[in-house]
């Protein structure tokens, strides 16, 4: 029910930016406040974010209260530096369904192992990836699926598209549809000219290039959901890059979990602490030379496993 016995509404946070949250509710968009309350309850910095499902109670026209915050079934987190060495999460979006990863097959060149960093934050996160393929014009059908079979090949959906030639727009804009999706790729892939083929009008503005502009002056990047006007609605997180949740460094064996093709192997090491580098009888080891994994997907577990940051 959207109102509680209480007289409380229930809404979804747009927009946080120094204390304030455009919640929208059925009673239209509110803005609201946290009640004092619920601030000492929680830690600041995660009390509520964009795509979370709150409480409000209206406190004047147009304005309301935020009073509960309802729990999270996800969330994407960047994890930041803390006290003492420890690392603190700070959380981003709540209630992410997906996360799409924008990669061109040309122009800019396809990086997998940019693709692979990313896959790697969504299984740690455990938020479904889908990755989608622009600019399939420029490199003809055939040759698009030559460089992403492989991640269909261990179950990842690829959607190939051309704002040239209008293919996989609708199949995307369908997968959109009653979900929050988070969209990230390096700047110039097309992110923006897809999202405008799905709804014109809709773009993120936070792309790495408004980062770098606004860099230096005191700006607070506001992240915001945007809503889709489609039928069955849904929302498109404009969020600082995903890059910038950057990868810290995860133990072997969480690393290793996150390459999913080689979990069906994780158990069958000889040694229980494996981090398959160079321990005898790695059964992930043995599973690239026996070509059920492939040498570039170990290959980009290597590099993360012996780099000290990344992002
Ligand atoms: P963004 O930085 O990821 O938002 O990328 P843009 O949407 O601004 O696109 C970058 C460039 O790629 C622009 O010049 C677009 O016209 C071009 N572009 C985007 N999508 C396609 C496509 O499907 N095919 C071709 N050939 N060019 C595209
Ligand atoms: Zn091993």
């Amino acid at each position: 029910a959207p109102e509680t016995k209480t007289g409380r509404l229930i809404g979804t946070v747009l927009r946080a930016q120094s204390g304030f949250f455009w919640v929208l509710t059925e009673q239209g968009l509110l803005e609201c406040r946290l009640r004092g309350r619920l601030k000492k309850e929680r830690q600041a910095t995660d009390l509520v974010v964009i795509g979370d499902q709150v409480e409000v109670v209206l406190v004047g026209y147009g304005q309301g209260a935020i009073e509960a915050v309802l729990p999270r079934r996800s969330q994407l987190a960047r994890r930041a530096a803390g006290s003492r060495g420890a690392y603190k999460e700070d959380v981003i979006v709540a209630n992410v369904d997906q996360v799409l990863l924008v990669f061109a097959c040309a122009k800019p060149e396809f990086t997998p192992r940019m693709l692979d960093r990313y896959l790697v934050i969504c299984e740690h996160s455990e938020l479904p990836a889908i990755i989608v393929a622009t600019k399939i014009d420029l490199v003809g059908r055939e040759v698009a699926e030559s460089l992403f079979r492989p991640y269909e090949q261990i179950g990842y959906p690829v959607v190939y598209t051309s704002i040239i030639s209008g293919e996989g727009i609708a199949d995307l804009r369908d997968r959109l549809i009653g979900k929050i999706s988070v969209v990230t790729g390096k700047s110039g892939v097309g992110k923006s000219s897809l999202l405008n083929a799905i709804q014109p009008g809709l773009n993120l503005r936070t792309g790495e290039v408004s980062e770098r502009l606004t860099k230096g002056r005191h700006t607070t990047t506001v992240a915001e959901l945007i809503p889709l006007t489609m039928p069955g609605g849904g929302y498109v997180a404009d969020t600082p890059g995903i890059r910038e949740i950057g990868l810290w460094k995860l133990p072997a064996r969480d690393l290793a979990w996150c390459f999913r093709e080689f979990r069906p192997f994780l158990r069958d090491c000889y040694f229980a602490g494996c981090t398959h580098l160079h321990e005898p009888d790695c059964a992930v080891r043995a599973a690239v030379e026996r070509g059920e994994i492939t040498p570039e997907r170990y290959d980009s577990y290597v590099r993360l496993m012996n780099s000290d940051e990344e992002g």
